[in-house]
């Protein structure tokens, strides 16, 4: 089951099984399943809570549903950045500084 009606996509499926562990923490359940995602713009694996009421934040900018954190930056006025686009970036900027070197002309 799942509280978000449009399911994100690059989703995944969390289960815990301590049920042939004898030595199991109080307040832990033996078994454990949840749905999870993986929010665009960290690239981080969202566990969602069975038990949680609130609306999961769905990015306006790539259309999919990002983590607590990242929609807490949008929310704040922070840009759509997925983490394909800052590593493009980071490629790109890692090429013309390896531009600029190879053009230094050394004495
Ligand atoms: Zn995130
Ligand atoms: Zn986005």
């Amino acid at each position: 089951m799942s509280l978000i009606k449009t399911q994100p996509s690059g989703g995944g499926y969390l289960l815990l099984d301590h049920r042939n562990c004898d030595d199991v923490p109080a307040g832990l359940p033996r078994i454990f399943e949840a749905d999870t995602y993986t929010c665009t713009h960290c690239s981080g694996v969202v566990v969602m809570n069975p038990a949680r009421t609130r609306e999961r934040y769905k990015c306006r900018g790539c259309s999919h549903h990002i983590c607590d954190s990242c929609a807490a930056q949008r929310v704040a006025g922070g840009p759509c950045r997925t983490v394909m686009q800052q590593a493009d970036e980071l490629m790109a900027a890692a090429e013309r500084q390896a531009r600029a070197e190879t053009s230094l002309i050394l004495p």
